[in-house]
């Protein structure tokens, strides 16, 4: 499989196939979560991202998942979050995930990336199709990448905010994002090199697909220049959607998995009905394509 990456124009027909531009209204519009100036020089206390010192007066209830996204992944309405020790809970209502940590503000600068994830958790029923043999045409859909890693990131800071996250060995983790987390869940400094969105998965790896399945579980890393080689720190997610594992990483992990995927497909047995997930990546401040060609 050879790709080449090429930028896109602003105006260029969305790949999706609907008759829009892709820089206008369709897939490809970016999430912005700068949450719209004037700063205003407040610190809320228990919003986590009162460091920002851009928070409103009010705090607002910060659901971990959406409620669209709940429906389509729990539609029984129960929820399994995991960690390296284990079941953090199993079965839990989703209406009770949520928590109040983050102000009005802040939690309406992240809607935007909410709704890139819902469009993503709704591929899940064309998935089932496909796979069901239910989908004769074929069909592309496209998505930001960096949203998609907001998504987890903001998921991952609430559920530590909330208490929920444990280090291996079962330590209580400290309830604060670090300021870094939130410069970068919040638009206000870009990704550092080889963090983000990982795969681990081989090129033309199979992979099964559990419908209506979410959960996730930490990593951690060594601590960069730590002079105990043992100190590990919490440095990303492992999301597990559809049994499909997405890893974020929020530093370097130094492995083989695939960086920053820009394309994977989805065929049934009978090779019909090919669904095409394609994510799009900026390269400096041009949003690129990467096409794949098979020789
Ligand atoms: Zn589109
Ligand atoms: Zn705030």
């Amino acid at each position: 499989m050879q790709y080449s990456m090429r930028p896109i124009h602003p105006r260029e027909r969305c790949p999706c196939g609907q008759s829009r531009k892709i820089g206008a209204n369709c897939c490809l519009q970016s999430s912005k979560t700068v949450p719209p100036l004037p700063k205003t020089g407040i610190s809320l206390p228990r919003c986590y991202a009162a460091p920002l010192a851009d928070c409103s007066e009010k705090l607002s209830l910060e659901h971990y998942w959406s409620h669209a996204i709940q429906a389509l992944v729990a539609p029984k309405g129960l929820l399994t979050l995991r960690d390296e020790e284990g079941v953090i809970f199993e079965n839990v209502p989703v209406k009770n995930l949520g928590s109040n940590v983050l102000c009005e503000r802040h939690n309406n600068a992240l809607s935007s990336v909410d709704a890139a994830a819902l469009r993503f958790f709704q591929t899940g029923p064309e998935i089932v199709d496909v796979l069901d043999g239910k989908r004769s045409t074929s069909a592309v859909r496209c998505f930001e990448g960096e949203s998609l890693e907001r998504w987890m990131l903001k998921s991952i800071c609430a559920l530590l905010c909330a208490g929920l996250l444990k280090k291996k060995g079962g330590t209580q983790l400290h309830r604060s994002v670090p300021a870094h987390w939130l410069r970068l869940l919040f638009g206000a400094e870009p990704w550092p090199p080889a963090w983000g969105l990982y795969l681990p998965a081989r090129m033309g790896q199979q992979m099964t697909f559990i419908p209506e399945s979410l959960d996730l579980s930490t990593i951690d890393l060594p601590v960069r220049g730590a002079s105990d080689r043992d100190s590990r720190e919490l440095a990303g997610a492992i999301l597990r959607m559809g049994g499909v594992e997405c890893v974020l990483c929020l530093g370097d992990p130094g492995t083989p998995f695939l960086y920053r995927p820009t394309q994977f497909k989805i065929q049934n047995s009978q090779m019909q009905g090919l669904l095409t997930f394609r994510f799009y990546w900026a390269h400096g401040r041009t949003l690129a394509a990467s096409f794949g060609q098979r020789d």
